[in-house]
């Protein structure tokens, strides 16, 4: 059994790449859909978001406007500062329990994507960690294309996570998503033959 740690920048590709170990028999912890399942109403990150923002995070059937939440916390680092402690404790939680599990299950692969790997401190709980990593000329326009930022908002966006180059130095591996998406499958294909046949540990 090995646990993989998955992570990149914003639009380089990592759900791509998660996807696709998916289909090959990897057992994801997909950090984000974590998330967004505790924002459901009544669970407890909507339920604490609602307390501290008030009603105008809220979209008019009730559900939580991520959107706005998104920039009132871009904008305000205490806010930002509020939101990150009150999230990841839950999160973390999440993660621990189906990591448990998978354990328990004897999982061949088990697959952490998350996307702030290294700066929550993930990385340590994986024997290896594979970086999706992308040109910033090409992420710049894939993250335009894909959120509808324009491209100072999206300049921003990229400036404000760890730099490549030191992901790169704290990572064990790499994916190349600059090229083509079966350039990129390939690469996945031959670190799945790595972590299945040769064993990582
Ligand atoms: P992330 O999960 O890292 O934010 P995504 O997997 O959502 O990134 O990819 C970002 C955007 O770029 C998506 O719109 C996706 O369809 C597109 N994309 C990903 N890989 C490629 C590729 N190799 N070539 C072209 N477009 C790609």
């Amino acid at each position: 059994m090995k646990i993989i740690g998955l992570t990149g920048g914003i639009a380089s590709g990592k759900s791509t790449v998660s996807a696709y170990l998916q289909e090959k028999g990897a057992s994801i912890i997909d950090a984000d859909g974590i998330a967004h399942e505790l924002l459901e109403p009544g669970r407890p990150l909507y339920e604490a978001y609602r307390n501290h923002f008030g009603e105008k995070i809220l979209l008019p059937d009730g559900t939580l406007d991520c959107r706005a939440i998104g920039q009132l916390v871009f904008s305000d680092p205490i806010e930002r500062k509020w939101l990150n402690a009150t999230a990841h404790p839950l999160i973390q939680q999440e993660i621990c329990q189906r990591l448990q599990r998978y354990q328990a299950e004897k999982k061949s692969v088990i697959v952490l994507d998350v996307p702030l790997l290294f700066e929550s401190g993930w990385d340590k709980m994986a024997e290896k960690v594979c970086l999706v990593y992308v040109e910033e000329k090409i992420q710049l326009a894939r993250l335009m294309k894909r959120n509808g930022y324009g491209r100072e908002e999206a300049a921003a966006r990229i400036a404000a996570q760890m730099p490549w180059e030191e992901k790169k130095k704290r990572a064990d591996c790499l994916i190349d998503n600059s090229g083509s998406l079966s350039s990129t499958l390939r690469q996945v294909d031959d670190l799945w033959k790595e972590w299945t046949h040769d064993g990582v540990s």
